[in-house]
């Protein structure tokens, strides 16, 4: 064999590698994240009970990853440069050795609809987003939130994922077509078990919180019916707390009529928003006290503007505090 032949050889071996490895970044990506969705699945739908915090924590930390390969698989269709925290300085060598640093998964989303006109929406993008915090706390703060809360993100998210990889991963995959299709079919039963286990347990917190309707808001962390007012406004479906004054500054800013709080003639304090809606009827309108629960719809603001509600049959519009402090003011005058 000459020298030249020797060349030619080992220049077509090294052709046939990189084509190789072409079609194998196609779907090996692809496979690896649908692993990890299975992974996800596995610890959200435990066949022998609820599963546990450490189930919990894995079905995120696998559902993250999933989503982080998947999409990045995406972008590396449209070109490899994309997954390239800055494309600009994308060098070739450094993909193929795997050395480089990679965008971030929300970067990957924006690149994903700005570069190759995907449609993933503000919910879609924010539910990964959510994803993102709630496996951070998990990995570095120890988690907090509810099962609840956790079980419904991923259920999202795992719905989103099955759709995408329907939509733009399977159609383009050949060699992995048929182990795809049979994953996906074993996936999307799955997502039912685990849609399934989301509504039994909402059905649950249902129940819960049914005597409570009266004086049970949306809570603005997590936007369901769920935070129950009182001493310590709690939300029972993502478990968040606070104080009744920051609960309902909080609340007011995000849905009230009005951000301005008035003060409770029971209980004394700015607690009072103006305008809220509670889960019985979730008609807006209603005035009601964030700590005592007590409602003051149809009450009107002392007309000295201290802040405090005034019964609307009093005559004149003037608050008992008010009252008693005009009245020192003009003993004081008349002596
Ligand atoms: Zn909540
Ligand atoms: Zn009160
Ligand atoms: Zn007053």
């Amino acid at each position: 064999m000459t020298e030249q032949n020797n060349c030619d050889e080992r220049e077509a071996e090294h052709r046939r590698r990189v084509v190789r490895r072409r079609r194998d970044m196609d779907f090996t990506p692809v496979r690896n994240g649908m692993d990890f969705l299975h992974s996800a699945f596995e610890h959200l739908s435990k066949r022998d009970g609820e599963p546990g915090a450490r189930d919990l924590k894995y079905a995120v930390l696998h559902l993250q990853a999933a989503v982080e390969v998947l999409l990045k698989a995406r972008l590396i269709r449209e070109h490899w440069s994309l997954v390239f925290s800055d494309p600009g300085k994308a060098k070739r060598t450094d993909y193929d050795k795997g050395s480089f640093q990679s965008c971030t998964v929300l970067g990957a989303v924006d690149r994903l609809n700005n570069i190759v006109s995907l449609q993933i929406s503000k919910e879609q993008r924010q539910a990964i987003s959510n994803l993102a915090d709630t496996r951070n706390a998990l990995t570095h703060l120890g988690h907090t939130g509810s099962v609840y809360a956790v079980e419904t993100q991923a259920a999202y998210v795992l719905d989103f994922l099955l759709t995408f990889i329907h939509k733009e991963l399977q159609p383009k995959l050949t060699s992995e077509g048929p182990y795809v299709k049979t994953a996906m079919e074993a996936l999307r039963n799955r997502l039912g078990e685990v849609k399934a286990l989301v509504k039994q347990r909402s059905q649950r917190l249902e129940g819960e919180l049914k005597p409570l309707v009266g004086h049970t808001v949306q809570c603005p962390d997590c936007q369901q019916w769920a935070l129950v007012l009182g001493d310590e406004p709690a939300c029972h479906f993502c478990l968040s707390r606070s104080e009744p004054h920051v609960a309902a500054v909080w609340y007011a800013e995000n849905y009230a009529a009005t951000d301005v709080l008035s003060i409770c003639p029971s209980c004394g304090e700015y607690t009072v928003v103006i305008g809220a809606s509670v889960a019985q009827g979730k008609t807006a309108g209603l005035d009601i006290c964030f700590r005592c629960t007590t409602e003051y719809t149809d009450w009107r603001g002392c007309e000295l503007e201290c802040g405090m509600l005034v019964d609307p049959r009093k005559e004149p519009l003037i608050c008992d505090p008010c009252m008693t402090d005009v009245a020192e003011r003009f003993g004081e005058g008349s002596r």
